[in-house]
């Protein structure tokens, strides 16, 4: 038997305890990563996942998730979701009831309503404020009137200025929600789930909702989560690679801090942070942007604690 617990991304301090209680009362991994990921996606406080998150340069809320099951090593996802603020619970929906992995705008939402699940609107007044604040900085000669701002994006993008200004936005102005849980059979499940990176180009799909490159799981020898600058770990399966260097020997610390250690490698702008567990519910964070905060809770907690990862700083 193992002894059940959970992990998260800073951001699920406030929550961890949700899915802690459902692995307490003998409930399975996917259970208590979904309802812990759906708590932080409700908080409209948190503009980086769920309802309230940042919208994207035309001022629409996208969300990004995907759920993997380590144990049948099924996972669903979904992409640029407008209407719905759980998109983790669609993306459970697309692994146990489609023959699919990645559904995507209109067709997820389409898939959602049919599940039953409730449209609403994400932007809040929160989010439209910050919203309107870039449009008033960002286009100081221009009015605010829309036209005129998606004029300035073109120009941008013509200038190939586009990637500059991408990567400035990348440094601050994102977050996702990880978490990682192993049910008292030992099966391991990843969730993640986000708004993207603020102010992103409208259909802009970030590694939240990439199987292998935010999330993977897989049972025999554990599951990994990422946050940070999805460009990047798309490139490099980041998620999966954890799982790859566990499965060849790695202690899950020496995976998290060999993966860093891979984005590092690519040169660019950019932070990731990573979560693990391994298959006997070790646990290790790593990141190359700041040392890396993540909570953990067993079953026999009340609360969870606080651990730090590590600290790999590219050169
Ligand atoms: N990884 C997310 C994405 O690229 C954003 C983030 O975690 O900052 O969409």
């Amino acid at each position: 038997m193992t002894l059940a617990r959970i992990i998260g991304t800073r951001n699920t301090r406030g929550v961890l305890h949700i899915g802690a209680e459902i692995l307490r009362n003998g409930g399975s991994a996917i259970d208590a990563v979904e309802a812990t990921v759906n708590a932080v996606e409700d908080n409209p406080l948190d503009q980086t996942v769920g309802y309230g998150g940042i919208p994207n340069l035309l001022g629409e809320v996208e969300l990004d998730a995907s759920i993997m099951d380590g144990k049948t090593l099924k996972a669903g996802a979904v992409a640029g979701i407008k209407h719905h603020k759980n998109p983790i619970s669609i993306a459970r929906k697309v692994m146990e009831v489609t023959p699919h992995v990645l559904l995507i705008g209109e067709g997820a939402e389409l898939f959602a309503e049919v599940m039953g699940f409730k449209k609403c609107e994400l932007l809040t007044n929160r989010s439209r404020k910050i919203y309107d604040a870039f449009l008033r900085d960002a286009i100081q000669e221009l009015d605010e009137s829309f036209n005129r701002y998606k004029k300035y994006l073109e120009q941008y993008i013509k200038n190939y200025r586009l990637r500059e200004w991408y990567e400035k936005l990348t440094l601050k102005h994102h977050g996702t929600v990880n978490v990682i849980a192993i049910d008292s059979k030992g099966n391991i499940c990843v969730g993640v789930s986000t708004s993207g990176t603020a102010l992103k180009l409208p259909g802009r799909v970030g590694d939240s909702a990439i199987i292998g490159a935010g999330n993977y799981a897989d049972n025999r020898y554990g599951g990994a989560a990422c946050t940070g600058r999805g460009e990047l770990t798309i490139r490099l399966s980041t998620a999966k690679s954890i799982v790859n260097y566990m499965k060849n020997g790695l202690s899950v610390k020496e995976a998290c801090i060999q993966a860093i250690k891979d984005i590092n490698s690519l040169n660019e702008i950019g932070g990731v942070s990573c979560i693990a567990m391994d298959k006997n519910g070790n646990t290790w964070a790593a990141s190359n942007r700041r040392i890396p905060i993540y909570y953990y809770m067993d079953i026999e907690m009340k609360k969870p604690i606080e651990l730090k990862g590590t600290l790999i700083q590219a050169k």
